[in-house]
């Protein structure tokens, strides 16, 4: 008898243990059991031997006609041919080795059925060493036949030199002897929901004898990974509940209040309700946890600063995060503009209670840098905006009683943590804010420490932004439409932006070797780079090249540079028209001026990298043309595009691509341009990614524990799991009475090295 924590080494022997730790890191039986097969095969209807066709595996149903032994050419040894019939065709059936012992069971007139490739030598169709299987010629045989035929073969992600057949062989011998002391999922609960054992299950997912075990084991197994997960989120949730907070409830007459009577429009209905959570939130003596989603344009912004506010009322500070330099200086703008003078407090003109904003970027000069740290620290500043740079150990806070966070999907659990951390031994309320819509399943999982609130409806004025896929390969002329619509649209007095996948080097045609996607790291770093601490400010995302489906990859032109498409288009088709550039590699300072040039009014077309993607808000900005769109991904364009249609004009986004009519990134493309449901777009941006992507992996770059779980397709299994899980860690937090669960958390999270979860 074997456990799963048993190393391999002393049930497949020495040998097999290597390669499965070489070539898959296979080590215990554990992680054995759970090398589920990829798909099943069945060993092949009974065929027709007319209609075999090359590559097909088959079983077939035949009698002996002819047996045929001779020398072999190439080597020593006689090789045999027999030649089965079914009455209509025939197939040969082809042994180079043990032809002798062969042709003492393969004798004229016998009936079997062989199983094997069809393979194709000239015109002759045959089997090589086919798998064979003899039967009496009466009833007992004919079902006999029927059953061979069934089986079900399973086939496991193998790796090169360790077929499939091996890794079934040695799963067979660990499964005979594997004990299986504590099931992870109490008795209880799978009778609740109709699963069966760990025991069952391992054995039907390796040795099914029908389709319906095959479906019993998965499910069971799904269960696995979406409980542990949620036992270990639920412990999560439960250990910041039992954390204390200072609670912030603001105050009559404050700045809030002073906020709220000059705000220029009128909040919507959502960003009144969520506000109205929020405010309840902050109250509380314990830590708010909460995931603000709304659609690009939905108004997060006041929404946070008005919570911002309310903690600033309360004596308290709150430290805006953004991931972007760009955007923290663009917060940073428009919350002074919002505030006036209310954000110049001790300085002349300024309000009796007013506070105070300080920016907080990694470029800045030494001299801006210690003004703004001094004002943090002394807790002058009741608003802190920053990029990463606000991570750093010596950023310290007088008093910080919240975290927001925005476009959270830049960030992970562990930087959250990190500013979390310069509270002090209260812990800051925490408000994480993403205009990428989060699927339900996602925010439960990745997200699941988080309480979700929505952010519904976008403002009043909106105007519709229209989306069109322009093939520039197959029609030329398209694009020429594209730069005379920007033309036209900038003759009305509206601005235009130009989007391009990489920064460049200038040089036009020869960018980085292989079109290294993320322009900013892979070309020489120019002068005046961002500065130390600081993100790149583009990040591009690899999820989108993923998809390999377009063909080719070695053979892709790299992608077109703003470097080379702004000359390309101040002496060609916007000749006459004031266009900038803007991207990751510029100076802070240029970077700024240029966008406030831009939001003045002052340039009509800036041709950017990505750096635009999140926040940026010009709303007399109307028209966006992508280059290359076919290298982002879906989520990233519907943010892109968010930056035109702000204002009353309407929006129109071109979304400019070479990819083929048919291809994966066509119809990535097209479904962008039919809808603006950032939601619809998030599933179908989920479907195109593979799942560790999802989880977190691409910022950890570790395995995911998810196996057979999807966070797509199994919603409802993470839903009930989720409430199994925090039903019982309600009940036995340390999971005492649990051993099962507490055993496979452990598993999970040591393979995880708790990444999204916290260290135990
Ligand atoms: P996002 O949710 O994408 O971060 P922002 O907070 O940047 O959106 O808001 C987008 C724009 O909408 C800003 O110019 C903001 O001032 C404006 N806005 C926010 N709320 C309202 C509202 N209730 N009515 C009108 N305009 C609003
Ligand atoms: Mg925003």
């Amino acid at each position: 008898m074997a456990t799963l924590d048993e190393p391999l080494k002393k049930l497949t022997g020495p040998k097999t243990a290597k390669v499965l730790h070489d070539k898959l890191g296979l080590d215990t039986v554990g992680d054995l059991v759970r090398h589920y097969p990829r798909r099943y095969q069945r060993r092949g209807e009974l065929t027709d031997l007319a209609s075999l066709t090359e590559g097909d595996d088959v079983t077939v149903l035949a009698e002996v006609k002819t047996i045929d032994k001779r020398p072999m050419r190439s080597r020593r040894g006689n090789m045999l041919e027999v030649v089965v019939t079914d009455g209509h065709g025939q197939l040969s059936l082809m042994f180079f080795h043990k032809a002798a012992y062969f042709e003492k069971e393969l004798w004229k007139g016998r009936r079997g059925l062989f199983a094997g490739k069809v393979s194709l030598y000239g015109r002759k169709r045959q089997l090589a060493h086919p798998e064979m299987q003899f039967f009496a010629d009466d009833e007992t045989g004919a079902r006999r036949a029927a059953d061979f035929a069934d089986q079900i073969i399973p086939v496991y992600p193998s790796a090169q030199g360790l077929p499939s057949w091996q890794i079934a062989k040695a799963v067979g011998v660990v499964l005979d002897v594997v004990e299986i002391d504590d099931d992870p999922l109490p008795v209880e609960l799978r009778a609740r929901h109709r699963l069966a054992s760990l025991r069952e299950a391992l054995t039907w997912i390796h040795r099914p004898e029908g389709w319906d075990q095959i479906g019993r084991a998965q499910s069971r197994l799904k269960w696995d990974e979406a409980f542990v997960l949620q036992v270990a989120l639920a412990q999560r949730r439960l250990a910041a509940e039992a954390l204390p907070a200072a609670p912030r409830p603001g105050r009559a007459d404050g700045l809030l209040e002073a906020f709220d009577k000059q705000l220029p429009f009128d909040l919507t209905e959502g960003q009144r309700e969520v506000g109205e959570s929020l405010a309840e939130g902050l109250r509380a003596t314990h830590p708010m946890h909460r995931l603000l989603q709304g659609d690009v344009g939905a108004g997060k912004t006041v929404v946070a600063l008005r919570a911002m506010l309310q903690v600033v009322d309360s004596g308290g500070q709150a430290a805006l995060l953004a991931p972007t330099e760009v955007l923290a200086q663009q917060h940073y703008r428009s919350i002074t503009d919002l505030l006036g003078p209310m954000a110049d407090g001790g300085r002349l003109g300024g309000a009796d209670d007013a506070t105070r904003v300080a920016l907080l970027t990694g470029s800045q000069g030494a001299a801006a840098r210690r003004e703004a740290l001094l004002e943090a620290a002394s807790g002058q500043a009741g608003i802190v905006v920053g990029t990463h740079a606000l991570l750093q150990e010596h950023v310290q806070f007088a008093d910080l009683g919240l975290v927001v966070v925005d476009e959270q999907h830049r960030f992970g659990v562990e930087q959250r943590d990190a500013l979390r951390e310069k509270a002090g031994d209260r812990r800051p309320h925490v408000l994480v804010m993403t205009a990428t819509p989060i699927p339900r399943t996602v925010a439960m999982t990745v997200y699941g420490d988080l309480d979700v609130a929505v952010l519904g409806q976008l403002p009043a004025g909106r105007s519709p932004i229209a989306t069109h896929v322009v093939p520039a390969a197959d029609k030329p002329h398209y694009l020429e439409r594209a730069w005379e619509r920007i033309r036209e649209e900038v003759g009305k007095g509206h601005q235009a932006y130009v989007v391009c996948p990489r920064i460049g080097d200038g040089a036009s045609g020869d960018g980085p070797a292989g079109g290294a996607p993320a322009g900013g790291r892979g070309a020489a770093a120019g002068s005046g780079g961002p500065g130390p601490g600081d993100l790149d400010d583009e990040v591009f995302d690899f999820g989108a090249l993923d998809d390999g489906a377009d063909g080719g990859d070695e053979a892709r032109r790299p992608p077109l540079a703003v470097l080379d498409v702004a000359p390309m288009l101040a002496d060609g088709p916007l000749a006459g028209l004031r266009t900038a550039v803007l991207h990751g590699r510029l100076h802070p300072d240029e970077k700024d001026r240029v966008m406030r040039a831009f939001a003045a009014g002052e340039l009509d077309v800036l041709v950017a990298t990505t750096v635009i993607e999140v926040g940026v808000d010009v709303p007399n900005a109307s028209v966006m043309v992508v280059m290359d769109a076919d290298r982002f991904g879906v989520s990233q364009l519907h943010q892109l595009r968010g930056r035109v249609g702000r204002g009353s004009v309407p929006g129109l986004c071109l979304l400019v691509t070479d990819a083929a009519e048919e291809s994966k990134a066509r119809e990535r493309l097209a479904a962008v341009a039919s809808t603006t449901d950032g939601f619809e777009l998030s599933r179908i941006d989920l479907e195109q990614r593979r799942e560790g992507d999802v989880l977190g992996a691409s910022q950890s770059g570790r395995r995911s524990s998810l196996r057979l779980l999807t966070l797509l397709r199994d919603e409802d299994i993470i839903h009930e799991a989720r409430g199994e899980a925090t039903t019982l860690v309600a009940d036995d937090p340390e999971l005492d009475r649990h051993p099962g669960v507490a055993g496979a958390l452990a598993e999970v999270l040591d393979e995880e090295r708790a990444d999204y979860l916290e260290k135990a």
